[in-house]
């Protein structure tokens, strides 16, 4: 059974106060780890106080990227080895913004997949989606060829415990979210290309979410799919009562 997982990704937002203050107001108002897990994606600035003072939560602490080598003369990267000894559990792979303002291809992102797993940390790999949907119908090409990229090299066992995120630019930070129809047809296409890579039994297991303009009103809808196990928030996941709404959504309708 896939736990369904409710991730937050700050980007570069809040004060290191806000951060605090935020992990602990929400720990008493989420679900227990192995109904929902949760996750917020924050600052390397700020994950080892969010840590300290998350202790007793179900909250996954997660970083927002890293580079694919542990040491080394790279000046002003983070290093997968220093979160992972810091007890960052995730690590958020080739989100669109990074592909686009920093140029990430997917052959780093295969490096960075790769430094995550070899740390002992789960990546959450984002797949990003170009206006190509509305331009024309090749728009999925590009998700198969990133999921394929991604994972290149990757063992079933480690398959098996990664995260895939479906994340359309066009929906991301623009209040125009995907249709709960959209949204599905591109997670059902990444398991299918991952069942191609792998098998039917490892895609079964790996999650897959949807990000682009979630919010309380329209995450029920999507997580009534099938093969959509769970969402990555931007905005929504900035202020704490509407995060905690997205985690319990179970009792949205
Ligand atoms: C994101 O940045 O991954 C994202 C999905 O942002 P938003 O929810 O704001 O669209």
């Amino acid at each position: 059974m896939r736990i369904p997982f409710i991730g937050g990704n700050w980007k570069m937002n809040l004060s290191l106060e806000e951060a605090i203050k935020f992990v602990e107001e929400i720990k008493p108002k989420l679900p227990a780890a192995n109904v929902v897990e949760t996750a917020i994606a924050a600052s390397p600035l700020f994950l080892e106080s969010m840590i300290e003072h998350n202790s007793d939560s179900p909250l996954q602490i997660t970083a927002e990227n890293c580079f694919y080598k542990n040491c080394g003369a790279y000046t002003g990267e983070v290093s997968p080895q220093a979160l992972s000894e810091m007890g960052v559990g995730y690590v958020i792979v080739g989100h669109s913004e990074r592909r686009r303002y920093f140029n990430e291809t997917n052959d780093i992102i295969n490096k960075k997949v790769h430094a995550v797993l070899d740390n002992k940390m789960v990546p959450i790999i984002c797949c990003d989606e170009t206006m190509g949907r509305l331009d024309n119908g090749d728009h999925f090409s590009w998700v198969v060829s990133q999921v394929t990229a991604a994972v290149q090299g990757v063992s079933e066992d480690d398959a098996a415990k990664i995260i895939i995120a479906y994340e359309p630019s066009w929906a991301i930070g623009t209040g125009h979210s995907a249709s709960t129809a959209e949204a599905e047809e591109g997670c059902y296409l990444i398991r299918q290309t991952l069942a191609d890579i792998y098998s039917d039994e490892i895609a079964d297991q790996i999650r897959i979410l949807y990000g682009g303009s979630v919010t309380e009103k329209n995450i029920a809808a999507l997580m009534k799919e099938p093969d959509i196990d769970g969402v990555l928030a931007g905005k929504a996941s900035l202020s704490p009562n509407e995060f905690i709404k997205l985690a319990n959504f179970q009792s949205l309708k």
